[in-house]
């Protein structure tokens, strides 16, 4: 069963600066949830708190109906995937997958079946021997999604993860991404400024400006019907 997210006038201050202003969000079982906006409106923070890394400075965030806001992150089952370049360089592909799981207490013999599968859903078996440094660009970005495979979260989240690959590689992963989503089923939230990945790949798109939400809907209702001249802008539709 894929988990539930809500959010409930969640806001966010950094001392004086109110960065997140009341966001009322629902995103249902199994949805892949793209946040969308320019940059420094809020999409990082937001993230961020639901992953617990972040405090909540007002309002609930549920999961499944439960109140998260004082759960640490490692009780929410959340993992988050980030850019391919926060691989731990020393470490094989195998540690890297491993590590995690060693931290939370995890006995070999329990890893290795998960860093196996992880492995083979992201078609890496055979490269657990090497270091990230032997690895292509698009290797070493599957090896950061197996990472959070391997925690058997509820909930991936995405925080640009493509950011720094290059444009044809881009577009390969996110075919990979979205099948990853239709294979697993869990409930994912992944983040971009790009609006191209935003309607290819969402079910859902949430736009963000200044820490607001402007609209709410699936691409192509965004594309059809944008609710103001800043959706309509940002998305690319005539209005
Ligand atoms: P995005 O991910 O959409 O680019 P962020 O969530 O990173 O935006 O940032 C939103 C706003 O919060 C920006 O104005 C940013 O400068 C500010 N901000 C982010 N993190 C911090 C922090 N740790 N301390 C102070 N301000 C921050
Ligand atoms: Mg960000």
């Amino acid at each position: 069963m894929a988990t539930s997210v809500v959010l409930q006038k969640v806001e966010k201050r950094y001392g004086q600066l109110d960065v997140i202003h009341g966001i009322d969000l629902t995103i249902d079982p199994g949805e892949f949830a793209v946040f969308v906006g320019p940059s420094g409106c809020g999409k990082s923070t937001l993230l961020r708190m639901i992953a617990g890394l972040e405090e909540i400075s007002g309002g609930a965030l549920l999961l499944d109906n439960e109140r998260m806001n004082e759960v640490t992150p490692a009780k929410r089952g959340i993992a988050m995937v980030f850019q391919s370049y926060a691989l731990y360089p020393h470490m094989s592909v195998y540690k890297n997958l491993a590590f995690g799981l060693e931290t939370a207490g995890y006995k070999k013999a329990e890893i290795e079946p998960k860093v196996r599968r992880a492995a083979q859903i992201l078609q890496i078996e055979k490269l657990l021997e090497r270091k990230p440094k032997a690895l292509s660009g698009g290797q070493r970005q599957r090896v950061a999604i197996g990472r959070a495979i391997v925690r058997e979260p509820r909930i991936f989240l995405f925080d640009e993860p493509l950011s720094n690959l290059d444009a044809e590689l881009r577009v390969q992963m996110r075919v990979e991404i979205s099948r990853l989503h239709r294979s697993l089923g869990n409930t994912m939230i992944y983040v971009t400024h790009d609006q191209v990945e935003a309607m290819t790949m969402a079910d859902k798109i949430v736009v963000l400006n200044s820490g607001r939400i402007e609209q709410v809907g699936a691409p192509l209702d965004l594309y059809n019907n944008p609710a103001n001249r800043f959706v309509a802008g940002f998305i690319g539709s005539p209005k």
